[in-house]
């Protein structure tokens, strides 16, 4: 299989070229890395029916033959680790360490999922047996963004098919030759229809979110992105899950030990160059131990090196997109603008390839843009805090609810702080990890339902009650 070129859409287990196709940039170079084939009406119409015409077949497939076809797609992928992770540095940005990761968590993510059972409630069971099953929903719209093309996207079709649906997933046009590799390698694996590939420019999102043929839209992006999305639904009464933005908070204890969590701290914030929805951006830190902390954190980015991702040593690579990257360099005027101090960073001068400069800003007003949206970039205001109620407060004045994390050197004042988070994950001295098992989902502006888990997979069926009279 041939990573460098010839992307092409899967459309009933098919290669589709399209009529039309788009460039997609190397951030790091700015220069075209590949053409994505920009998916029209008539071929997205092509790819719904295909799903559609599948469904029956596959939702009668039996679920251990369903488990086994997507166990294979894991394997098919951790086989293909090595092309697939340099496509995504090229694509993404990411460091090639960072990039390997996403691939290797995505193919054993997509394994995890198998484990997960469908769960048949018997109810009541005297005189007559009320049963609830879950039974598929039909044809999923699957949208995915482009900080995690890979990892996410397997976040929606493990759980989907394993439950019996099929899909027509749509990556983003900023990031999409992956995803269409991985069409490429399950053409082998399912039967044709079950998993088709679209990728396309803006129209084809909102065509997808509108068609008739979906039964049920899974989505990850942006807050105002999942808003339409669920307008759109809404006139087909189409089901939704929606994994939305964050603006994470992480407090500290003053009870911490400063120098072995600053570097976890660090990448708790810069992992991805800040691009993760779970992602700590506002960092909360007591004021007895603020300027240690603060030094040490500095201290760790000044070694980090900002670079190329498909170059040695590089830690942090370039922003994903040119829109992205105006967005970030907003914040950054907004606090030079504002007289905000900054402890490292700043520099918006243009490069070659959309790099920005590790950013670290010192105790900024709550009031602030870069504490109040979500910045998604590598710029985090460090802010002070002198008691533990206050920094819960402040944590939770927040149209977002993803995560947060505490870190303390006490377990229990921890867990009573996690405690009161309003949000759907909370890590106690760790960043960012995440389980086929457990669930994740935003609450409040973060999403609406549940990826991962049984809850997951739930999201993928309807409930149906079996009700039998017992003779
Ligand atoms: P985005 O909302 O701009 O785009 C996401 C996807 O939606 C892309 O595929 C895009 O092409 C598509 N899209 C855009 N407009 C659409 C429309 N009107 N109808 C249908 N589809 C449309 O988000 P992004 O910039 O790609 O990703 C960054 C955002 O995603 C951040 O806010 C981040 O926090 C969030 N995110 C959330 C999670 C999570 O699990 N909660 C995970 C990763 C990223």
């Amino acid at each position: 299989m041939d990573f460098d070129a010839a992307y092409t859409m899967t459309i009933n287990g098919a290669a589709v070229a399209g009529e039309a196709r788009f460039p997609v940039l190397n951030p790091a170079t700015e220069a075209v890395l590949g053409a994505a084939p920009d998916c029209t009406r008539a071929e997205l119409d092509t790819a719904v029916a295909a799903a559609r015409a599948a469904f029956p077949g596959w939702a009668a497939t039996p679920v251990a033959e369903r488990r086994a076809a997507i166990l294979a797609l894991s394997a098919a992928i951790a086989a293909h680790q090595d092309a697939l992770s340099r496509l995504l540095t090229r694509e993404q940005g990411k460091p090639q360490a960072e990039a390997m990761a996403e691939v290797q968590g995505a193919a054993w993510f997509l394994a995890g999922f198998t484990d997960i059972d469908l769960p048949v409630d018997v109810v009541e069971d005297a005189g007559r047996r009320f049963e609830t099953h879950h039974v598929p929903i039909g044809v999923v719209g699957a949208i995915s963004p482009w900080n995690f093309p890979v990892m996410l996207a397997m976040f929606k079709i493990g759980p989907a098919l394993i439950a019996g649906n099929t899909m027509v997933l749509k990556p983003s046009p900023f990031a999409p030759l992956a995803a269409l590799k991985i069409g490429e390698i399950a053409r082998d694996i399912l039967p044709p229809g079950v998993l088709n590939v679209v990728s396309g420019g803006d129209d084809l999102g909102p065509w997808l979110t509108a068609h008739p043929g979906i039964d049920k839209l899974s989505f990850t992006g942006s807050s105002a992105t999942g808003r339409r999305v669920m307008e759109s639904a809404a006139h087909s009464l189409k089901r939704v899950t929606l994994e939305l933005g964050g603006n994470d908070a992480a407090i500290v204890l003053p009870d911490v030990d400063v120098q072995v969590v600053a570097e976890k701290l660090f990448w708790s914030a810069f992992a991805n160059n800040g691009q993760i929805c779970v992602a700590t951006k506002r960092m909360y830190i007591h004021k007895d131990i603020y300027e240690p902390l603060k030094a040490a954190i500095v201290e760790y980015a000044k070694g980090v090196k900002v670079g190329d991702g498909s170059e040695q040593g590089t830690g942090i690579g370039p922003i994903n997109n040119k829109q992205q990257y105006d967005r970030v360099i907003a914040l950054i005027e907004d606090a030079k603008a504002n007289g905000y101090d900054f402890l490292m960073g700043g520099d918006t001068a243009r490069t070659e390839g959309y790099f920005i400069p590790i950013t670290i800003l010192d105790n900024p007003p709550e009031t602030s843009r870069i504490v109040r949206e979500e910045q998604f970039g590598p710029v985090l205001p460090l802010l002070r805090f002198d008691d533990i109620d206050e920094a819960v407060a402040r944590a939770n004045e927040s149209e977002y609810g993803l995560a947060g994390s505490v870190w303390s050197g006490n377990e229990a004042a921890a867990v009573a702080v996690a405690n009161r988070l309003g949000t759907g994950t909370v890590w106690i001295n760790d960043l960012q990890a995440l389980s086929p098992r457990a669930a994740f989902g935003g609450h409040r502006q973060s999403g609406l339902g549940i990826e991962g888990s049984v809850h997951g997979l739930l999201e993928y069926t309807l409930p149906r009650t079996v009700v039998t009279t017992l003779a």
